[in-house]
């Protein structure tokens, strides 16, 4: 069994030091893996992955109790940028991408924290583009003026330019048609294989997402109330009635 690139255990999560959000949170992803995080909105998805990356404090969030590990190391006091640094990245849910910077412009901004040279960037750059052809035909386009489906390629492209080891994906899916959702997962996941690259994926398609992930977690109210293989929760009655609206 590989180690976890990132090991989660029983985090509180306190927004504007009142609101309890996470009640106890824990979860891994092994080294290579892909990882499902699943639930209802507001469940505590977004905020277990901005725990991970450093971005709470932005919002005023706090891990009050717990620990998060990165490659069996404890995480402290570090900023988002140096977790950008050493493999970590959050694609943010929405895409958020610089809509007056051009499609290529924005897959560079990705690369601002990055110490290597021109060469190196210019290199993965092309990577991006092996896996988004797309983004290749659009490069020169004003990224505001392109697609949802190619604004959150866009995002996640922007992501593979910092080098990273784990990606935080915040609901990929999301305003998508089903056609363009399923070609962005296929493309995730030759990237979690061809790159060796480990991603955390918080989703509300269940569906979609069990379907690519190796293993799941259901948090219900800030706490995980179920995990297992993507296999065995697919299977399971209660994921079937109420997480893949059929019973
Ligand atoms: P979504 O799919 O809507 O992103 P989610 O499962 O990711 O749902 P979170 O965004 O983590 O859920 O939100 C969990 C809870 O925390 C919600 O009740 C939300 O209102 C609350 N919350 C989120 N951000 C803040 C914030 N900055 N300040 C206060 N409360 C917040």
């Amino acid at each position: 069994q590989p180690a976890a690139i990132v090991a989660v255990s029983n985090i509180e999560v306190v927004y504007n030091h009142v609101i309890l959000v996470l009640k106890g949170v824990s979860l891994e992803v092994p080294e290579g893996g892909v990882v499902a995080l699943l639930g209802a909105n507001g469940a505590g998805k977004t905020t277990t992955l901005k725990a991970i990356s450093h971005l709470l404090r932005a919002e005023r969030g706090e891990v009050t109790k717990g620990t998060i590990a990165f490659h069996g190391e404890i995480l402290a006091e570090e900023t988002p940028n140096d977790l950008v640094q050493r493999g970590v990245i959050q694609v943010m849910e929405g895409r958020h991408c610089f809509e007056h910077l051009t499609v290529e412009e924005n897959l560079l901004t990705g690369a601002y924290t990055r110490r290597d040279g021109a060469k190196a960037i210019a290199r993965d750059l092309e990577m991006v583009y092996s896996y988004f052809p797309r983004l290749k035909e659009r490069r020169t386009s004003q990224a505001g003026y392109t697609s949802g489906g190619e604004q959150q390629m866009t995002a996640i492209g922007r992501a593979l330019m910092s080098r990273p080891r784990l990606i935080l994906l915040d609901e990929p899916s999301m305003g998508l048609a089903p056609q363009l959702v399923e070609q962005i997962f296929e493309i995730v996941k030759k990237i979690n294989v061809d790159e060796g690259v480990s991603i955390l994926l918080a989703e509300q398609n269940t569906n979609v997402a069990l379907r690519y992930a190796d293993y799941g977690y259901i948090l219900e109210n800030g706490r995980v109330v179920m995990d297992g293989s993507a296999e065995s929760l697919r299977q399971n009655e209660d994921v079937k009635e109420f997480y893949l609206g059929m019973s």
